[in-house]
């Protein structure tokens, strides 16, 4: 059987010959089954797509599987010859390449092809994706006007949704793309319906979309893999494997690497903790009372709560340690309950559990400070409080990056990876939520779709998600305790 290209498949291979053999063949691959944030991402954009239908309303949707092709294009043949004023997912075959446009618009210079996303601009990717959708439309011989890319508009302020979305003429922008469209799909044609391609990972493999792929092609870049480096992504250890350098051990002294990734190399190559100069008066900085503090966020394509828009981080949960100067410890769980919007009384809690702190210890703190900000416009009647809050910020991540490296760190200065180096006893493996990612679904589940579950799986959802916060703050406790020890110790 011959394969035959859609839009997606399009993408992929204008992207990587690889990328596009391996969905064509392997569709079950692991790489290609969602995590439960993509899949989350990928529930979304399907309700961004729905209701950006009715932003252009009076259409005719074709509403049929997409392997029924055959009915699908006769079903399209005879919407495109009835009055209607929009097609959605209007069916065309042309050159062995399926496409069902997202919204196909007509108007009085012709018709506008609409590729909707649920992103927040126009992406590189989203170019010929675009083009191949145009290549299809004016091969068939539809009078297209316009290709455009309908994407959410992040002026957009709940509960005005009339700005939802933007929509970008892309008409221009793919014009020189379409030239070389033809020869593209003949040549994935060739390949798809070939063996398996051979191609080293390149510049083909950056500056795009992650690509599922990465751990099949990548050789591992754990340990002293240069492509484990703090701070070198991927276009770097790339340029640093061409020049020959694999291991942190090969590295030479005129290469240039960030900061905290020279300490990684002297850490690996000692295979031993390194700390800086300056990390003890680093540390003065954390003088108690402490209040640590983290929240866990929701974030929502299409906007829920006042004055929030498309995919917003939105705190819904935060955990808050607090130790006093003689010590004693004190713990504060907040979670929001369905129904309603939780901000206010999330940041009247908070406000109430931080009193009496001196600082306020957040890792990565500048994710906490630009929540509080937003706080701040939603509740500007708690500004002086919420600013107070903002300002005794204090952020160990910043200078365990500036000062501290341990080789099981491996290149990464997230508390995941901080923790089990420093508080070996402490982790979050015996957690049923152990990630963000994961929380943040989670709570979207409890928030928004409580019908879904049982009162006891809601029960055991929210001691979940309490736990979970809770080791985050908790964890930042035992973290600091340690950091203290080590900026005592001579040398
Ligand atoms: S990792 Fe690179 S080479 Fe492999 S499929 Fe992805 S883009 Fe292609």
């Amino acid at each position: 059987m011959a394969y035959r290209l859609s839009k997606s498949r399009f993408v992929a291979g204008w992207l990587c010959p690889n990328e596009l053999w391996w969905r064509v063949h392997e569709p079950d691959a692991p790489e290609l089954v969602p995590d439960v944030s993509l899949q989350d991402r990928l529930n979304q954009g399907n309700e961004v797509g729905e209701l950006a239908c009715t932003y252009v309303p009076g259409g005719v949707l074709i509403d049929l599987p997409h392997t029924a092709v055959d009915e699908r294009l006769a079903k399209t043949r005879e919407a495109l010859n009835s009055n209607a004023a929009a097609i959605y997912e209007a069916s065309f075959l042309e050159d062995d390449v399926f496409v069902a446009v997202d919204i196909l618009e007509r108007t009085d210079r012709g018709f506008n092809m609409i590729e909707v996303k649920s992103s927040t601009r126009v992406k590189d990717e989203h170019l010929p994706d675009a083009a191949i959708q145009t290549h299809v439309l004016r091969k068939s011989g539809l009078d297209l006007h316009r290709s455009e890319i309908m994407y959410l508009n992040t002026e957009c302020r709940y509960p005005d949704l009339s700005n939802l979305f933007t929509r970008a003429d892309v008409t221009e922008q793919i014009e020189p793309l379409l030239p070389d469209v033809p020869d593209q799909i003949a040549q994935q044609m060739e390949l798809i319906n070939g063996p398996e391609p051979e191609i080293a990972v390149g510049q083909q493999c950056f500056g795009r979309r992650e690509c599922p792929f990465l751990g099949r092609c990548w050789p591992d870049m754990t340990g002293a893999h240069v492509g484990s480096l703090s701070g070198v992504g991927l276009k770097k250890t790339w340029e640093l494997m061409q020049r020959g350098y694999h291991s942190i051990h090969d590295l030479t002294p005129d290469v240039k690497i960030p900061r905290a990734a020279e300490r990684q190399v002297r850490a690996v190559r000692k295979d031993k903790m390194i700390i800086g100069p300056g990390f003890a008066e680093a540390m003065e900085q954390f003088e108690g009372p402490l209040a640590f503090l983290d929240f866990e966020t929701v974030s929502r394509a299409i906007p829920v709560w006042d004055g929030c828009w498309p995919w917003q981080q939105a705190p819904v949960q935060f955990s808050c340690h607090v130790v006093t100067a003689d010590g004693e410890i004190t713990h504060c769980g907040w979670l929001a309950q369905p129904g309603q919007d939780p901000r206010e009384e999330l940041a009247l809690a908070m406000i109430e559990a931080c009193h009496g702190a001196v600082k306020v210890v957040a890792w990565y703190a500048s994710f906490e400070r630009s929540r509080i900000n937003e706080l701040i416009e939603a509740l500007p009647y708690l500004a002086d409080e919420l600013n107070d809050i903002n300002e005794r910020l204090v952020d160990p991540h910043r200078v365990v990056k500036d000062y501290v490296y341990h080789p099981a760190f491996h290149g990464s200065f997230s508390i995941k990876k901080v923790l089990p180096a420093l508080v070996p006893e402490l982790d979050y493996g015996a957690l049923e939520i152990s990630e963000g990612g994961t929380a943040s679904v989670e709570l979207s589940r409890l928030l928004f779709r409580p019908d879904t579950l049982s009162a006891e799986e809601t029960h055991k959802l929210r001691c979940d998600l309490l736990e979970y916060c809770k080791l985050d703050t908790w964890a930042c406790v035992r973290l600091l305790e340690k950091l203290r020890e080590l900026a005592k110790k001579p040398g």
